[in-house]
């Protein structure tokens, strides 16, 4: 059994597949071909955005953004501890700050009341209003963004970090790599009123790619401009009259290719991703012990996984019990970001962030796709309760 069954995908789409790849073979533009430009347009419509910027990685899509943004030294800029690296990665690049803010117990998304007091806290350098890093403490940083991350394909409240971001002239970038496909309130994740969004094409990600590739969606004509000469080493009228400093950030042609194709039975992937779920939520109501996920009212997941939390100090028995019967289980997150040791330097202590601590130690997720039969979750299911029982 697979976690992430991408060969069950592939029998779906080759034909398509095949043919979008032999025509960017026969046209031979490799960087920035029609393709590009084809998938741009086609993320707009789906995602209802202004401007999609295609990039070369979700990593990427995330740190253009905050490069347009002027984000650096001196810059607060929070985020939840309980993501992917890459979130806290690029602002720590570019040499601001991340201030880690905790998450809700039952999306497992950014607390924007616990942002509030964070904003609070870099603003009076007071640490008794909420646990700080060291270098905020240092010095008086400038709040200047705000990284709300979708996890497991699930939006935060949005409506709730609008509120406080507003207060605080806040940027807000969406962090969107896991989520790509989902909505709030009707509307698509990618263009939920945030200043701008970030995909990951990552393969395993709900909308994924061969390889690497990410984009950014926006609605600010500006920003997609500057984003445009950034992706390109800061290029100003052509590549060579160079304005900004850049990166090389493009998604290659043959990527945009794949996506093209993936892009046809996507929106009926997110449809059967919804199914799958309530399969496995069904199967598993009722196993003491055991918290299926929990989808905020008005919220579609993306379901990039299906994380449940296991009770009583008994995931990582449960995960060896599923090892051992060919059934595969992954943790999102071992350690939560304000743990690792790339971030020993700012101070922080395992229990600043008690929920994400706490949902580190109980998080299992499930094997998951939009393939997965209803037999796989009932056996897989089953297996739970068994491990569970024992
Ligand atoms: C995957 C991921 C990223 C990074 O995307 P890459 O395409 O792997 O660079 C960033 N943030 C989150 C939350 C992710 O899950």
């Amino acid at each position: 059994m697979e976690f992430i069954d991408l060969a069950a995908q592939q029998r779906r789409i080759r034909a398509d597949l095949g043919a979008r790849i032999a025509a960017v073979l026969d046209h031979g533009h490799y960087i920035m071909g029609p393709e590009v430009a084809e998938l741009e347009a086609r993320l707009c419509a789906l995602a209802g955005a202004r401007h999609t910027i295609s990039c070369a990685s979700g990593t990427d899509s995330l740190l253009m953004v905050l490069m347009a943004w002027g984000i650096g030294p001196g810059d607060a800029v929070f985020m939840p501890p309980f993501t992917f690296f890459a979130t806290a990665e690029v602002v720590a690049m570019l040499g601001a700050t991340p201030v880690f803010v905790d998450i809700l117990p039952d999306t497992f998304t950014m607390n924007p009341a616990a942002l509030a007091k964070a904003v609070q806290a870099v603003r009076t350098r007071d640490a008794r209003i909420h646990p700080l890093p060291v270098q905020a403490r240092a010095q008086e940083l400038r709040p200047r963004a705000v990284i709300p991350v979708d996890l497991f394909g699930q939006a935060p409240a949005y409506a709730d970090i609008f509120a406080v971001a507003r207060e605080h002239a806040l940027l807000v970038l969406e962090d969107a790599a896991q989520s790509f496909g989902g909505s709030q309130g009707g509307r698509m994740h990618g263009a939920l009123g945030c200043h701008a969004a970030s995909a990951s094409f990552f393969p395993a990600k709900p909308l994924g790619c061969y390889g690497d590739g990410g984009a950014i969606l926006t609605d600010d004509d500006a920003l997609a401009d500057v984003l445009r000469s950034i992706r390109v080493h800061g290029k100003g009228g052509d590549k060579y009259d160079n304005v900004r400093i850049g990166l090389n950030g493009r998604l290659d042609t043959l990527q945009a290719a794949v996506l093209l194709a993936k892009l046809e039975i996507f929106e009926d992937e997110i449809r059967t991703r919804q199914t799958v779920a309530a399969w496995y939520t069904q199967a598993l109501a009722g196993v003491p012990g055991l918290t299926p996920p929990h989808i905020a009212p008005g919220n579609v997941s993306a379901w990039a996984q299906y994380c449940l939390l296991v009770a009583g100090g008994k995931r990582d028995a449960v995960a060896a019990y599923l090892r051992a019967q060919g059934i595969p289980t992954n943790i999102y997150y071992p350690k939560p970001l304000h743990m690792l040791q790339a971030f020993a330097s700012m101070g922080y202590q395992p229990a600043d962030m008690p929920v994400s601590l706490a949902s580190s130690r109980a998080i299992l997720a499930l094997p998951f796709h939009p393939y997965l039969q209803q037999t796989d979750v009932a056996a897989i299911s089953a297996r739970i309760a068994e491990a569970v029982g024992a």
